[in-house]
C-alpha cells in the first residue's frame, strides 16, 4: 500500500518551497518506512530547487539529511526493527553490482546511483522525493543506524555534511599532525573542523570574512585566515597537506592551490554554479593535485556515525519550522547560518 505524506516542495525553479501532499512509492519486502523527525538543510537543496546545476525535475521535495524512527519494516528486512532510530543520507539505491558499488562507493555507481531527491529509483522512472516530508520509504541497504546517545536533531546534518567531509579526510589520510585547511565555514565546513580535529589533524579555517574566527577556534581549528585578504593568504603559501574546498559560489582556486605543499591535494566538495578557472602553473609548480569528492558510501556513512557517537560529535544547528525554509535559504546565501538549519518534521 502506498503512503500519503505531507511535504514541503518546490514546484518550479522560481517558486518558493511550499506545502505539497503526495504518495510515496509502494513499500517492498526489503523496505523500511521511516517516520521522519528531523531533516537538515543542505546548500545542495538550494542549488537543486533553483535549478542551478540544470536538469532539475519538479515537483521537488528536497532534503537528504534525514533522521527518524522506524514505523514499519518489510517482510524481508533483517537489520531494522519498528521503533528504532534510523537515518537516510543522499542516496536511496544503486545498481549494487558494478565495481564502485561492490567496493562500497555506491555514490560513484557506474550505472548512476538513485539520489534521495531530484533523481529516480533504479527503474529510472519512479521519481525520488526527499526529507522535507513526514515519512520516507527506503531499501534497508541504504538506511543507517543512529545512536540514541546523541541529540537526534543535531545528528541529521551528519548524513550529508558529516559524510561529505569524513570521506575525503579518510581518503586523503588526515591523521594526527596532518595540516588540513577547510575553505568556507558553513554546514560542511564546520563538520570538517570537528571531524578533522577529532582525527588529530591541525585544522585551519579559510573564511571569506572575519566574523567566524571565534567559532572556528571553538569548533577545534588551530588557525583562521581571511580568504578575501590576499596578503594574509600569501603568508601561508606551501603550508597544507590537504585543502577541502566547500565554497558554494565563485572563488579563486589558484589562490587556494598556492597554499599546498609539494604533492598536496586540493579537493573540491563545494559545487558552484559556474566553472572555476585553474592555471596550470598553480598545480605544476609543486606537483599538486586537484580532485573532487562526492558524499561517501553507505558503509563509510555508518562508520562516520559510529565515530561521532564514540566521540560525542554532532552538528551545531538552528532548528526551524518547515514554513521558515525560504527564509533559511536566504540566510544561507548570506553565510548567515551557525552552522546548519534543521527542519522539525512535526511542523510539516
Ligand atoms: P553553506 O552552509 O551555505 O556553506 C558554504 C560556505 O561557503 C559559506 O558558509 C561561506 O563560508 C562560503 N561562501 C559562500 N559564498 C561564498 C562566496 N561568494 N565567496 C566565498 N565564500 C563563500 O553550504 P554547505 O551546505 O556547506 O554546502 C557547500 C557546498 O558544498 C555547496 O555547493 C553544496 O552543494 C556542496 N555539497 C557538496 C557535496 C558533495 O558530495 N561534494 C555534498 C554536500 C554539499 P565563509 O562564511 O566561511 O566564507
Ligand atoms: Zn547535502
Ligand atoms: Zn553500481
Amino acid at each position: 500500500m502506498s503512503l500519503s505524506v505531507r511535504s514541503y516542495a518546490a514546484q518550479s525553479a522560481t517558486s518558493p518551497i511550499a506545502p505539497w501532499t503526495f504518495e510515496r512509492r509502494e513499500a517492498r519486502p526489503h523496505d523500511v518506512v521511516i517516520d521522519i523527525k528531523f531533516c537538515g538543510v543542505c546548500h545542495s537543496d538550494i542549488h537543486q530547487a533553483r535549478n542551478e546545476w540544470s536538469g532539475s525535475s519538479y515537483p521537488m521535495v528536497p532534503g537528504h539529511e534525514i533522521v527518524g524512527t522506524v514505523l514499519a519494516v518489510g517482510s524481508a528486512v533483517t537489520g531494522f526493527a519498528v521503533g528504532e532510530l534510523a537515518g537516510v543520507g543522499c542516496m536511496v539505491d544503486s545498481c549494487r553490482r558494478c565495481a564502485p558499488c561492490l567496493a562500497g562507493d555506491e555514490q560513484y555507481c557506474d550505472k548512476g546511483a538513485s539520489f534521495t531527491y531530484n533523481s529516480t529509483e533504479q527503474d529510472r522512472t519512479t521519481p525520488t522525493y526527499g526529507g522535507y516530508a513526514t515519512q520516507v520509504v527506503v531499501d534497508e541497504k541504504f538506511v543507517v543506524h543512529v545512536s540514541d546517545k546523541l541529540a537526534l536533531d543535531a545528528v541529521a546534518p551528519l548524513l550529508c555534511a558529516g559524510i561529505t567531509m569524513w570521506s575525503p579526510l579518510q581518503h586523503w589520510g588526515a591523521k594526527a599532525g596532518s595540516k588540513v585547511a577547510i575553505n568556507g565555514l558553513g554546514g560542511l565546513g564546520h563538520m570538517g573542523i570537528k571531524l578533522g580535529a577529532a582525527l588529530g589533524a591541525e585544522v585551519t579555517v579559510l573564511s571569506s570574512g572575519d566574523k567566524k574566527r571565534d567559532d572556528a577556534k571553538r569548533l577545534g581549528a588551530v588557525d583562521y585566515v581571511v580568504s578575501s585578504d590576499r596578503a594574509a593568504m600569501k603568508k601561508h603559501a606551501g603550508r597544507f597537506d590537504l585543502i577541502i574546498d566547500t565554497v558554494s559560489a565563485d572563488h579563486d582556486l589558484n589562490q587556494l592551490a598556492n597554499l599546498l605543499r609539494t604533492d598536496g591535494d586540493l579537493v573540491l566538495v563545494g559545487v558552484p554554479e559556474k566553472p572555476l578557472p585553474i592555471k596550470a602553473f598553480s598545480l605544476i609548480a609543486k606537483r599538486r593535485s586537484l580532485s573532487g569528492s562526492s558524499i561517501g558510501g553507505i558503509r563509510e556513512t555508518q562508520e562516520m556515525l559510529d565515530f561521532c557517537a564514540a566521540n560525542n560529535l554532532v552538528a551545531d544547528i538552528e532548528t526551524i519550522a518547515a514554513e521558515q525554509i525560504n527564509t533559511a535559504y536566504d540566510r544561507m546565501l548570506k553565510s548567515d547560518v551557525r552552522y546548519r538549519f534543521v527542519i522539525d518534521a512535526a511542523t510539516i
